[in-house]
């Protein structure tokens, strides 16, 4: 499939931001906005695990789908806190990142932990957004292309040439996430068709390849130009809706139909 048949898509990741009231407000915004943007702009908020029925309730019968920011690599039993891929699909939920930076860095994350994640999220019917990238010393080593390289091969190998083509990846250089220094087009660009490229080996050439990094309404359409970037994970700015709706639209006017 050429680019040009490719879908937008835009996810917005909250992290562990929202309370109920500024949810509803944020939720509706977007679900609002959303309805102005062509058929070939899919939007999508991850939320606190929290907050899934509340989302449920307000997002159903819009435009919008949900997801949350990670899933247990387990199905079920005594993993105190945890929250089972199976329970996140009994609230209608789209997505499931998995392997965000900070889950690898905080939470110590090992490449296989999140090859399980993505397994477990596909077992559930979700869509895993699997997030690779690399330290600001990685890129300077000159060793992008290897880490981010070994961390999707590493969930490829657990998948069937069929599961592969259920993921969406996102290219999250750890350099760029909240630091308001996105990665440049052409940077960008370079490091998806790597990514493509290892796909396209596995027979999932079309999976959705999502840039992360500062995306914010002033680079976005920049970004969103380019050959391999179908669209974005929006850290901070998806909790403005103003914000996020401007990149959707900047998704827009890169999309075929806008
Ligand atoms: C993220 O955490 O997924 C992210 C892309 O964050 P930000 O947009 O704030 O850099």
């Amino acid at each position: 499939m050429s680019k040009q048949q490719r879908a937008k898509l835009v996810v917005g990741n909250w992290k562990m931001h929202g309370r109920l009231a500024a949810n509803a407000a944020l939720l509706q915004a977007v679900a609002q906005g959303a309805d102005e943007l062509p058929a070939d702009v899919r939007v999508g908020v991850c939320v606190p695990s929290l907050y899934l029925a509340q989302t449920q309730a307000l997002l159903d019968g819009s435009r919008v789908v949900w997801g949350v920011q990670d899933v247990s690599a387990f199905t079920h039993g005594a993993y105190t806190g945890e929250v089972a891929a199976p329970m996140v699909s009994d609230f209608g939920a789209t997505f499931a990142i998995v392997g965000h930076s900070e889950r690898r860095a905080y939470h110590r994350e090992s490449a296989e932990l999140v090859a399980v994640k993505t397994q477990r999220a596909l077992d559930a019917g979700l869509t895993p957004i699997v997030c690779v990238g690399e330290t600001l010393e990685e890129r300077e080593a000159g060793a992008t292309e290897q880490v981010v390289g070994t961390q999707l091969d590493e969930v490829l190998a657990k998948l069937s040439a069929d599961e592969a083509t259920r993921l969406v990846v996102a290219y999250e250089p750890v350099w760029a996430i909240g630091t308001g220094k996105s990665a440049t087009s052409e940077q960008a660009q370079a490091v998806h068709a790597f990514l493509r490229a290892r796909l396209a080996a596995k027979g999932a050439a079309d999976v959705p390849l999502l840039y992360g990094g500062s995306v914010k309404p002033d680079n976005a359409e920049e970004l969103f130009r380019q050959a391999d970037i179908d669209g974005g994970l929006i850290g901070g700015a998806s909790l403005k809706d103003q914000d996020f709706l401007a990149i959707c639209k900047a998704a827009a006017a890169t999309s075929v139909a806008g």
